[in-house]
């Protein structure tokens, strides 16, 4: 029997029955990863490692927890000891990192099988993942379109049927956006839920680490195992986590769930207005009821982001200088002449120009009026919030305002296009804030995703909220045809 398209429940109820061993599960998985190369959803395979550390999950022959023997795969993002650590950029091409970020740690902890390292847009910056130095992703639904960024190779190789679950981080919307793109469930949990250590900074503020996956089910799985205090990260949060799998049934017939005003709907496609018009009649069937809420700032959320982002992206950056680690340039003058040319080879367009407006962002005579006002902005957007989840219990919005589109069909002459990509995602990052994608239905056969934001740590109620969506529809069902790419 395949595994590919295969939820971590059923591939658990597989090797819980013997019916595959951990081992054959892997190899399959790494099969199915070459048999669609061509999507460019890896940037690394863990082939020798995974195999041996599948076998001795065989060997061990117990199940102690849910993911033992389960392949995942890790967003490139995220350091692994002794296995090519990329970020999608020139400059770290040939960084191997010494140790294991915290996230990933506990994933193998638990048992899963890291089968390989997903590509994705040149340090997280992008929508589209078309900024990676190993070039563009393909969306497994359709050729030659985006799977969205910038976690967009674990969410193609999830979609893809590869692998049943994997890691990404959200700064913005980058687990939300491809799972949403790719047909797939991705939450992003709390900042600080789960620990940022050994995820390489883009934005240290907004940065946060979370599951993509097929069901709402799998991803609380995966964030049982993920969440949690570190004491390598003081912005990880020292709170009890709950068990994610508990309250996945409980009814939602108090359930009461705001449409924000400011977000104008009905300037959208329709198709997309009609999905979401759809989804919202599924959750008032099943007892939810909606009422429409004001965000004041809200509006400002997108250039908020666009001016912390990229401040805190020229500190983080500042580190890749050629000396210590990543690509160094040949035949230089003397050092500002290696760092200038090792920086100049090593970024992509993307990532310099984030490092150019958010150095000026910094720069003394600037900071006032560029970085303060957006940490100030920022606070406001976060009090709009406090204040709404104080008679509403979720907010609902497209994850969206558009399905997956053609490479190079945005962007390219003006990036503000792709900023805007991130226009119902941005907000809860600026916030803190847990949200999740789910799949709600296609537009000329592209995935459509549907957002639910949920107040501080309620990463529960948005599982809950997500998975009964999922038990009463089937659009999280739905499979690729993969026919462009055998
Ligand atoms: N698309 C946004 C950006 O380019 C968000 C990216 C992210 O969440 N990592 O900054």
């Amino acid at each position: 029997m395949s595994i590919q398209f295969k939820s971590i429940t059923e591939l658990r109820a597989m090797l819980d029955a013997k019916s595959i061993s951990a081992s054959e599960l892997t190899q399959e998985s790494l099969q199915l990863a070459k048999k669609y190369k061509e999507l460019n959803c890896f940037v690394t395979m863990n082939e020798e490692l995974g195999a041996k550390n599948a076998n001795s999950i065989d060997l061990d022959n117990k199940t102690t927890s849910k993911l033992s023997g389960i392949p995942l795969a890790q967003k490139d993002l995220f350091c692994t000891e002794g296995l090519r650590t990329t970020c999608s950029s020139k400059i770290l091409s040939n960084f191997i990192p010494p140790y294991t970020a915290t996230a990933v740690k506990k994933l193998e902890d638990a048992g899963s099988i890291t089968v390989g390292k997903t590509n994705m847009d040149e340090f997280a910056m992008g929508s589209s993942n078309e900024t990676s130095f190993f070039g563009n992703v393909h969306n497994p639904w359709k050729k030659g379109y985006v799977p969205g960024g910038s976690s967009g190779g674990s969410a193609a190789a999830v979609a893809a049927g590869i692998v049943p679950a994997a890691t990404g981080t959200d700064t913005g919307g980058s687990i939300r956006q491809p799972a949403a793109h790719c047909g797939i469930t991705g939450l992003k949990p709390t900042y600080g839920r789960i620990s940022r250590w050994g995820m390489i900074a883009f934005a240290s503020s907004l940065d946060q680490a979370g599951p993509l996956a097929r069901t709402a089910e799998d991803c609380a799985i995966l964030l049982n195992e993920m969440a949690g205090h570190d004491l390598k990260d003081t912005t990880s949060l020292d709170v009890t986590v709950p068990d994610y799998l508990e309250d996945l049934d409980k009814p939602i017939n108090q359930l009461k769930i705001g449409i924000i005003k400011e977000f104008n709907l009905s300037e959208l496609d329709s198709e997309v207005q009609s999905r979401f018009q759809d989804s919202k009649d599924l959750y008032e069937k099943l007892g939810a009821e909606f009422v429409e809420v004001s965000l004041p700032n809200i509006s400002a959320s997108v250039p908020t982001y666009y001016s912390i982002a990229p401040a805190e992206c020229s500190s983080n950056l500042s580190r890749f200088d050629g000396v210590r680690f990543g690509h160094r340039a040949e035949n230089t003058q003397d050092l500002n002449d290696l760092y200038i040319k090792s920086r100049s080879e090593g970024f992509g367009d993307e990532v310099k120009r984030r490092i150019l407006i958010g150095t000026y962002a910094l720069s003394a005579g600037y900071y006032d009026a560029y970085y303060k006002k957006a940490q100030q902005v920022r606070r406001l957007i976060k009090n709009d919030f406090d204040t709404v989840f104080e008679t509403v219990d979720l907010l609902m919005t497209p994850t969206s305002p558009n399905t997956a589109f053609a490479f190079g069909s945005k962007g390219t002459q003006n990036p503000v296009e792709l900023y805007l990509e991130d226009l119902f995602t941005i907000s809860s990052n600026l916030a803190g804030l847990p949200a999740i994608s789910i799949p709600h239905g296609q537009i000329n056969s592209l995935p459509v995703g549907l957002q639910l934001i949920g107040n501080f740590l309620r990463e529960d109620k948005l599982l809950n909220v997500a998975h009964i969506f999922q038990k009463n529809s089937d659009f999280h069902l739905a499979q690729p045809t993969m026919e462009d790419f055998s």
